[in-house]
């Protein structure tokens, strides 16, 4: 077989890519008739692909490239640590710089008692673990009935098989015998699709609500825990109603239950803050990190863990860890990208300048005739597609349909913009300029427009 380089036609590379290369989240056959898009390079917030276009990067990768790409010091501290020491386990009484390193300063960067970090290699493994920590924090305090963990329908959580359950996605539960027993789900505080005639607030309210009526029906002395996004990404970025979180924070307080933030995405600057849980007041016990931890340069998660959950943990053996738990490489890599993003003022400047900036572009599009709610926290908003403000309405046809016709303009558009359903969403790395801002909104406002009028020619306005 020839080398396979990037000098090589696209379509030789896409003909490679569809008959080895399975795709996750993706439909093989549609992909390989259409050929994926093949990304070579990335600088700042702009890929480039085979073609030679250059494409502004409005989701960061999968949310997660915080510092922007091409930073030559993440290359150097990996390359560092590669020939220092590539690897070496943390299991059998062994420990390693980077991760002692690495450890310490999350310490120091997470809220409260939040002291104490396990590591794994993604955010799925990560809430696995969560699954397995507080089972076992509740069986080591003599509780170990209180084996019920409680999450929200349309959270993502991973695609794990633990951390799949927790999510409450329909698509990934329908396949491969998910979710494991004793997991629960509540609604999701999404105002816009499901708030009826409430106000924002009382919806926000109820939803909260539905957590205590859970924790009653399931009995109080069952419940472990309770995870949720800050803000729910993947979901479609549903930022809850003000009167959301401080009511979930009564309820789990009221009833001692633990409660994990999974901070996957809102992480490391997303929000504005160091972590989303800052950015909307709650007290977690229990951190889901990965992403933003290292800007998405090497594959790392974990659990930012509060010193009661750690303590208890400490007095048994905990039979749990991945071969890659502490990677040195992707610990000094992290360590590197979190001196980046704390020397440099970046999350500063998201909280103070250039996310007011964002917030004030983005909500601007608003006067668009198909844009009917507009979300932004920080980094991350979305806009609901709607045939009918007022109302609220979904288009007729099945969701998703329209959301993936703007989509397709945006990508026509060299603009990265994602579809949940029908809104659209952006997350893009938090080193964005105002003028990169300013495109960002233009190549997003003319997608609207033409996918707008497809939408129209297709009969579905
Ligand atoms: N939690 C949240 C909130 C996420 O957004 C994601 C990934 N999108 C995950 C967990 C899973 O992380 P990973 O894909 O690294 O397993």
């Amino acid at each position: 077989m020839n080398v396979i380089t990037n000098h090589m036609p696209t379509a030789e590379l896409q003909a490679l890519d569809a008959a080895h290369h399975m795709h996750p989240f993706s439909t093989q056959n549609d992909l390989a008739a259409r050929g994926a898009r093949v990304i070579t390079q990335a600088n700042g917030c702009f890929l480039r692909d085979s073609e030679g276009a250059e494409i502004l990067d409005a989701m960061a990768g999968l949310w997660c490239v915080n510092i922007g790409y091409g930073r030559e010091e993440l290359a150097e501290a990996a390359a560092r640590q590669m020939k220092e020491l590539p690897y070496y386990n943390t299991f059998f009484m062994t420990t390693h710089i980077p991760a002692i390193a690495l450890a310490a300063k999350l310490a120091e960067l997470a809220p409260g008692d939040l002291n104490h970090v396990f590591y794994a290699g993604s955010g799925s493994e990560a809430n696995d673990t969560n699954i397995r920590m507080v089972r076992t924090y509740w069986a080591e305090k003599g509780q170990p009935e209180r084996n019920v963990l409680l999450a929200r329908w349309n959270g993502y959580h991973g695609s794990s098989m633990g951390s799949g359950s927790l999510g409450g996605m329909v698509g990934i539960h329908s396949q491969g015998g998910l979710p494991i027993p004793d997991i629960h789900h509540i609604g999701q505080p999404n105002w816009w699709a499901e708030g009826g005639s409430m106000s924002e607030e009382e919806f926000g309210l109820m939803r909260a609500r539905e957590l205590e009526e859970k924790i009653l029906e399931i009995g109080p002395e069952r419940v472990g825990a309770f995870i949720a996004e800050p803000v729910q990404g993947a979901g479609g970025v549903i930022v809850a109603p003000d009167s959301y979180w401080p009511e979930i924070q009564r309820i789990v307080d009221k009833y001692g239950i633990l409660l994990i933030a999974d901070e996957v995405i809102c992480g490391f600057g997303r929000t504005g803050n160091w972590f989303g849980s800052q950015t909307l007041g709650i007290r977690p016990h229990i951190m889901t990190i990965a992403k933003g931890l290292s800007s998405g340069y090497q594959p790392i998660g974990g659990s930012i863990v509060c010193d009661e959950v750690a303590g208890v943990l400490a007095a048994c053996e905990f039979n749990h860890g991945y071969t890659y738990s502490g990677h040195p490489v992707a610990c000094a890599v992290a360590l590197e990208n979190l001196r980046i993003l704390e020397e440099e003022g970046i999350i500063d400047r998201v909280r103070e300048e250039t996310g007011p900036y964002l917030k004030e572009k983005f909500e601007s599009l608003a006067d668009h005739p198909m844009v009917g709610e507009v979300k932004i926290v920080g980094m991350m908003g979305s806009l609901a597609l709607t045939p009918h403000k007022d109302s609220r309405a979904t288009f007729a046809s099945e969701a998703g349909t329209v959301g993936y016709m703007v989509r397709e303009r945006c990508f026509a558009n060299n603009l990265i913009m994602r579809h949940v359903g029908d809104r659209m969403i952006i997350s893009p790395p938090l080193v964005i300029s105002k003028e990169e801002i300013d495109l960002l909104i233009d190549r997003a406002r003319l997608s609207l427009d033409e996918g707008m009028a497809a939408v129209k020619d297709a009969g579905l306005w």
